[in-house]
């Protein structure tokens, strides 16, 4: 006979970024042991779209076996060996050369990772060490913006933009500072409170900006068309390396293979994870730019003291290759425009259909539904109703998983399914979205 999962989960598993004494209440909800394309199955065998590739991660969709043939036939040949000092392995070196291959202009050069937060504090590390090696190492500050997550690890967490994931542990670090976000901001406001953060801190003390090319934790926050541009600007006028995070818009969820190629704009340093490996097995890294691996060759004298035992993990690195193949194979980056734009007119369609539904939005495969009081008048609901969170509930009762953001007197539902979707599972979703909203306005 199985166990009873549901009662050992709350007996020895402390789950991420959940509420422990909701566990403790009710047990998980849903037990999942099988997926298949968009669409996960649980232990009661009900099916369900993963309409947010689980968390924002699982690019070429759930069960491909070509993934569990590759790592089967590295594990078999070789599973793990060092890439410290002067070990190295087939995998992760052509893993590196792939990746520089397709990141945008002058990123030629790869520090693996295990996944999002240690490469962005990687990032953070590589950043003030670039300054260092410079002669200026009193530039340690990264600047980050409101509503950003950048991870949990200690110095993601400070870069982390929403307070909460700061009061958990007090893990607040020195040396990091938060500016708007074009969020309900023109351009013109958000770089002008980059400025004022950049003058009142001192750009001489400044090492980098992160940004996401879409916030997607904050709310799927997708930047006015020439707000990156205007960001280049003003990091290049003031010397500041731009830091891309695109752990979310990274290996084509945009709709090109990095978000920042939206916009054409060029960072100094990018970082990702999840869809690099399409979740498949932990993985993550940092493309630096020529002028960056320069300083390093040239100055970095000795030991680089900064790798983790999985930094180019061979056989996360063989599932990584083999996952990009099938991205750029299945032209992924190009379904996931077509979809998106499909998934934007339906979101547009129903808005017409029900009275809560204010702001809709897509970029690629990454969507945003808001629910509002009053939409003529963007009035929102009181926190207290959560609104979003029924919204949720509502979807999970009609068979869609997606996720709501809740912070910051927002409802808004998130989106961002598999990038293998196709046109009729798209309008699935919107007709659920619809049914949803319905079922709680
Ligand atoms: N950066 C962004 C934009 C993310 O969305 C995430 C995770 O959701 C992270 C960083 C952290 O990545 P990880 O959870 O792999 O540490």
């Amino acid at each position: 006979m199985s166990k009873n999962l549901a009662e050992l989960d709350q007996k020895h598993f402390i789950h991420p970024t959940s509420s422990i004494q909701q566990q403790q209440q009710h047990g998980p909800a849903y037990i999942f042991e099988k997926g298949d394309g968009i669409y996960l199955t649980d232990t009661k065998g009900d099916t369900y779209i993963d309409a947010m590739a689980s968390l924002w991660n699982v690019n070429i969709g759930h069960g491909r076996s070509e993934l569990g043939e590759v790592a089967k036939e590295q594990m078999e040949k070789l599973a793990f060996s060092s890439a410290f000092s002067t070990f190295s392995h087939e995998p992760a070196i052509l893993l590196a050369e792939k990746i520089a291959s397709i990141a945008p202009g002058s990123l030629n050069a790869v520090f693996f990772t295990s996944g999002g937060s240690e490469s962005n504090d990687t990032a953070f590390k590589l950043a003030r060490h670039y300054w260092k090696l410079k002669g200026e190492p009193e530039r340690r500050k990264i600047i980050s913006r409101k509503k950003a997550y950048h991870g949990v690890a200690a110095a993601s967490t400070s870069a982390t933009g929403i307070p909460q994931f700061w009061d958990m542990a007090g893990t607040f670090m020195p040396d990091f500072v938060h500016a708007e976000t074009p969020y309900e901001k023109s351009t013109a406001e958000a770089i002008e409170s980059m400025r004022q953060v950049i003058e009142h801190e001192g750009p001489e003390t400044i090492a980098a900006f992160i940004a996401e090319p879409v916030q997607g934790a904050g709310g799927v926050i997708i930047p006015p068309d020439d707000y990156f541009q205007a960001i280049r600007n003003l990091c290049d006028e003031y010397g500041i390396l731009f830091i891309a995070d695109e752990i979310i818009t990274g290996f084509g969820r945009t709709g090109k293979m990095f978000g920042m190629e939206n916009w054409n704009v060029q960072p100094d340093l990018m970082t990702f994870a999840k869809g690099v490996t399409s979740g498949y097995i932990p993985f993550g890294g940092v493309v630096v730019s020529d002028a960056i691996h320069d300083m390093l060759k040239e100055r970095s004298t000795g030991t680089l003291f900064h790798g983790f035992t999985y930094s180019g993990h061979p056989t996360a690195s063989a599932v990584a290759l083999k996952n990009i193949e099938i991205l750029e194979k299945e032209n992924l980056p190009a379904n996931a425009q077509k979809m998106g734009e499909r998934l934007l007119e339906g979101f547009k369609k129903i808005r017409n259909d029900t009275q809560i539904i204010g702001d809709v939005r897509t970029i690629g495969l990454l969507g945003a539904v808001e629910l509002v009081k009053d939409p003529a008048a963007n009035e929102r609901f009181p926190a207290e109703l959560g609104v979003a969170g029924k919204a949720i509930h509502a979807l999970y009762d009609h068979g869609v998983i997606c996720r709501p953001v809740t912070f910051d007197n927002t409802d808004i539902i998130c989106f961002a399914p598999p990038l293998i979707i196709n046109e009729e599972q798209i309008d699935t979703i919107v007709e659920k979205v619809h049914d949803a909203v319905v079922a709680v306005e």
